[in-house]
């Protein structure tokens, strides 16, 4: 669906009457006033009921979650499953995760009877020859993601008008403030990211995964409350933010599949976010 080819052309719900109508476009999916318009139509809407009205009517057109199955994937995971158990999430296999947590996915999905997880590799030859030794995390961390996490999601969400993801405003600096639907500004497709859990506590979460009994990250009673991949990632002393053990001792906070705070690519005619900048 990127590019020029044939898209469908919802956008927000004033245009949901439209939905079935194809179009030949090269423009951008959504815009900035189309995430304006749904924040304001949800706003008050508790977290199941927006999940329902947006998945159910196809509101946002195709889309597809995005999962770390971290620490709290399971939160938003339950919830998607309570609306439509077949939609698409999507895994990123960078090969440096943790073994508790390729067997937490499993555990997971059999759990939530999920049926559409999508497991997606890097494209080996690239990574060959850009991390021969399989350390390019130790002295170049945006390079190591780019090869193994944010090409290969940019080129799973080619099929896709947007993306769903478990981020949470409470988490870290970077991320206060996040809007339940944001323009994904990671490249210049226009893609919708909806965040569900964006106004959600810690005690929210905490919350939810007692009153629903779901299956815990074995890692986080080990001190990890936020778990990306295993050589990035380090314990957290209580009353620390949840993600200051991602990188630690690296100016970086996210791994480039998503954008703190940064301005339309489209105005800086630049792919990647600014001040993204790997070594190759
Ligand atoms: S989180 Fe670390 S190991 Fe994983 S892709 Fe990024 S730099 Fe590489």
């Amino acid at each position: 669906m990127a590019g020029n080819q044939t898209r469908q052309t919802e956008s927000a719900s004033g245009r949901a009457a439209d939905r079935a109508t194809d179009r030949i476009d090269a423009g951008p999916r959504f815009t900035e006033s189309d995430a304006i318009r749904l924040n304001n139509l949800y706003r008050g809407t508790d977290t199941p009921e927006m999940l329902r009205s947006v998945l159910a009517d196809k509101l946002i057109g195709d889309v597809a979650v995005v999962s770390s199955f971290g620490a709290e994937s399971a939160v938003l995971l339950h919830l998607i499953a309570q609306v439509d158990k077949a939609l698409p999430v999507i895994f990123l296999e960078t090969h440096k995760h943790f073994p508790e947590t390729l067997a937490y996915r499993d555990e997971l999905v059999a759990h939530l009877g999920l049926t559409g997880l999508l497991v997606i590799e890097p494209d080996m030859e690239p990574l060959a020859k850009k991390d021969e030794n399989g350390l390019r995390w130790s002295w170049d961390p945006d390079g190591c993601c780019e090869i193994r996490k944010v090409q290969p999601l940019a080129r799973a969400l080619l099929a896709f008008d947007a993306s769903i993801s478990g981020r949470k405003g409470f988490q870290s600096a970077t991320r206060s403030g996040l809007p339940r639907f944001e323009i994904d500004r990671t490249d210049a497709e226009g893609r919708l990211k909806f965040n569900p859990l964006a106004s959600w506590s810690a005690e929210d979460i905490e919350a939810y995964m007692t009153a629903h009994d779901l299956p815990r990250h074995p890692l986080v009673e080990q001190g990890y409350p936020s778990i990306g991949c295993a050589p990035c990632t380090s314990r957290v002393a209580p009353g620390e933010d949840p993600r200051s053990g991602r990188w630690k001792g690296w100016d970086k906070v996210e791994c480039g599949i998503h954008v703190p705070g940064s301005p339309d690519s489209s105005e800086t005619g630049s792919e990647l976010p600014p001040g993204y900048d790997p070594a190759f």
